[in-house]
């Protein structure tokens, strides 16, 4: 009985395996339609200096509404698009887009720092830095003005690598972060051997404040921590003035969220962004017009 109630799990399990498969390489094929109709579109989430309120970066987020399956997440395709190493095309147009978008900003005299989102087998290809310094220089835009959120994973994968690869960014000018801080393997030796500019601290930990004690702690020991290694700190999903208020509170640095706004189109982060006094004068000029 038990043996037979065994064969049928597995005929269930093997079933639900190839019914994920086939989904998967359906959303495969339709990522490289996607790529290939320019249906990606990059949007971009204001990122603010807590105590300021000035807006200091934009992370640049993929956004991808397909004709058929409507609007995608990029937490259902881009682990596809890991899977199937798709992510290395995606991770290019990423690339370019972005540092066309800071280009375009810096001529239109609102200098703004872009963050791109690097997956671990787009950093390991031997071309990346090569990439990078490319797209910097096909655009003439200045290293800092970019910054390359990576992962904890990317880090101690090989580190001796890893280390010499970042080291040559950082020469480059470009800014590195770590993304979703904590929430990977923690080895600390790491992070003080690499040129890490910022600590973003995952959501996860931001949900639970102010009230939560153990997600208060957590948050309080990496900006210690950030403070200690003189990084930059940034926390990442803040919804609530409670939140803000207690991040700051805590020396944290920066954050981004919803509180204050979601990934934008271009435009629409443009028109939040610049100052009130040139949207007055755009306001002005299109009543001239009217
Ligand atoms: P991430 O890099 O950690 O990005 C943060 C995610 O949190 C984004 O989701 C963002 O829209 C969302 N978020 C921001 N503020 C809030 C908030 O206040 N509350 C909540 N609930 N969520 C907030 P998104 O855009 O769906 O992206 C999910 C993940 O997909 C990203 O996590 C990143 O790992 C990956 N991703 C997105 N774009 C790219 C890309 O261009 N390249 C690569 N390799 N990965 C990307
Ligand atoms: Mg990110
Ligand atoms: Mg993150
Ligand atoms: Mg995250």
């Amino acid at each position: 009985r038990a043996k037979q109630g065994g064969r049928a799990c597995f005929r269930f399990h093997q079933a639900h395996q190839d019914a994920d498969m086939r989904q998967r390489m359906r959303l495969d094929h339709a990522m490289r339609q996607a790529l290939a109709s320019q249906r990606f579109r990059l949007h971009y989430q204001p990122q603010l200096d807590l105590k300021t309120g000035q807006v200091v970066g934009a992370e640049a987020l993929i956004r991808w509404r397909d004709p058929e399956l409507g609007e995608v997440s990029p937490g259902q395709f881009i682990p596809v698009a890991e899977e199937s190493g798709f992510i290395i095309a995606i991770g290019d147009w990423v690339l370019e887009q972005a540092v066309r978008q800071a280009a375009r900003w810096r001529d239109a005299g609102m200098p703004m720092p872009v963050s791109v989102n690097v997956s671990a087998l787009q950093f390991q290809q031997a071309d990346f830095n090569d990439r990078v310094a490319a797209v910097l220089g096909e655009h003439q835009l200045a290293g800092a003005l970019l910054e390359l959120e990576l992962t904890e994973s990317i880090l101690v994968h090989d580190a001796d690598e890893a280390l010499a690869r970042l080291s040559q960014l950082s020469q480059l000018g470009v800014r590195l972060a770590i993304d979703d801080f904590g929430t990977g393997y923690s080895s600390l030796s790491y992070l003080k051997r690499f040129p890490i500019d910022r600590l973003k601290i995952d959501r996860s930990f931001v949900k639970g404040l102010p009230a939560d004690e153990s997600d208060g702690a957590i948050v309080r020991a990496i900006v210690q921590l950030a403070q200690a290694l003189a990084m930059k700190v940034i926390a990442e999903g803040v919804e609530t003035e409670p939140q803000r208020a207690m991040l700051l509170a805590m020396g944290c640095d920066e954050f981004q969220g919803f509180l204050y706004a979601p990934a934008l189109d271009a435009l629409s982060f443009e028109e939040r962004v610049r100052p009130p006094r040139s949207r007055r004068h755009r306001a002005r000029l299109s009543l001239v017009v009217r």
